[in-house]
């Protein structure tokens, strides 16, 4: 066998380890923030309708700038946030974690350098690596908020070149809120990106940065269909900005990178908006009694306004994983000292998680 390193390997990548979010088979999977639903039985008719419409055409190159399913994209952003977002500030591609590799291929890159308030998104620091982007970890308070003042000033002395804002974050649940993004704009001459994957999750109060767009042509929204849509495994994420970055984007996509097959599904899959966005006030619900149980265990939580709840304290986490793991509940060991982070299930699922927890808390406290 061929090691790595025996390997022409860029320098930036040895030694580096791949994304590894644990994919195994136990009865009860609360490890990467998916939805637990599974699509609704009218969408999956109209899917095979939707995907045997253009498999017909699969001869064919894709729309490559795949404006009708941005302008769809547009219509769900301006319904929901109640701003006018029109299709030439949409940018949709594989997931938002293509979104933000072309962000930091198209602001990023060599003797650039990205800064993101951490812990927060694990992918932000290894695309920034994979970009050749140098990446400099912002700081929180303990309590894993984000302190204004002191983050621009952190910013205005790193001057980096993009900055990563994720709102609400993973894997604290922390929201930001707009006075803050607000002023890191101003303290930034480069990009500012909010990563929204977990918006929709948001608790009444805690607002999108879509509201910040206008006037703002360095601001970057970047939202998901893989978590309150539930369609972790069509790959659609997307942005809103300003029409220049749309533009500037473009420069790096590689050509046809959104399949017809895909913008067909996401697009069946956004006239079930309302249907699929159901769920989410269950999922919140579950995430919501999580966060009440906790106390009862001896256990405390991070204020969430995610699908996902993180817990602690664990005199040894990775410990309390393994147990959990040993009673069919897989979490994320998201490597923060006595802290884990659980996804907000079924209710039979937030069952399961809340008795292997009641079986586990005493003996791992
Ligand atoms: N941003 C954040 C904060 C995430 O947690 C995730 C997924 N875990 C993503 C982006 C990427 O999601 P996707 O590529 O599925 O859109």
């Amino acid at each position: 066998m061929t090691s790595l390193e025996e390997l022409p390997l860029r320098p930036e990548l040895r030694g580096k380890s791949p994304y590894g979010a644990p994919q195994l088979a136990v009865a009860h999977q609360l490890n990467t923030n998916e939805n637990p639903y599974p699509l609704p039985k009218s969408l999956l008719a109209d899917l095979g309708t939707a995907l045997a419409g253009v498999a017909a055409g699969l001869n064919r190159y894709p729309d490559r700038d795949a404006v009708a399913l941005r302008t769809d994209l547009a219509t769900y952003l301006t319904r929901t946030s109640g701003e006018q977002v029109v299709v030439e500030k949409v940018w949709a591609a594989n997931g938002s974690n293509e979104v933000l590799q072309q962000l930091l291929q198209t602001f990023g890159g060599a003797d650039r350098t990205a800064l993101g308030f951490t812990p927060s998104y694990s992918m932000h620091p290894i695309i920034a690596g994979s970009t050749s982007t140098a990446w400099v970890d912002g700081h929180r308070r303990a309590d894993f908020t984000i302190d204004v003042d002191a983050a621009v000033a952190q910013v205005r002395e790193v001057r980096p070149d993009v900055v990563f804002v994720t709102s609400p974050n993973n894997p604290t649940g922390t929201a930001v809120d707009l006075d803050t993004i607000a002023a890191l704009y101003d303290a930034t001459d480069g990009v500012l990106v909010v990563d929204e994957a977990y918006t929709e999750f948001a608790r009444t109060g805690t607002v999108s940065a879509l509201s910040l767009l206008p006037g703002r042509p360095r601001l970057v929204v970047s939202r998901t269909m893989s978590k309150a849509f539930g369609m972790a495994g069509l790959r659609l994420g997307y942005l809103a900005a300003d029409p220049a970055v749309v533009e500037a984007v473009q420069l790096v996509r590689l050509p046809y990178h959104l399949s017809s097959l895909t913008q067909a599904a996401a697009r069946a899959a956004l006239a079930h908006t309302d249907e699929l966005l159901a769920t989410v006030e269950a999922v919140k619900a579950q995430r919501d009694r999580i966060v009440a149980a906790l106390p009862a265990l001896g256990l405390t939580s991070v204020p969430s306004d995610a699908n996902f709840v993180l817990f602690g304290h664990f005199g040894d986490a990775h410990a309390a994983w393994q147990a959990l793991l040993d009673r069919g509940v897989l979490v994320r060991d998201v490597g923060l000292p006595g802290w884990l982070r659980v996804t907000a299930g079924t209710l039979e699922e937030t069952d399961a998680f809340l008795t292997a927890l009641g079986e586990v808390a005493p003996s791992h406290r």
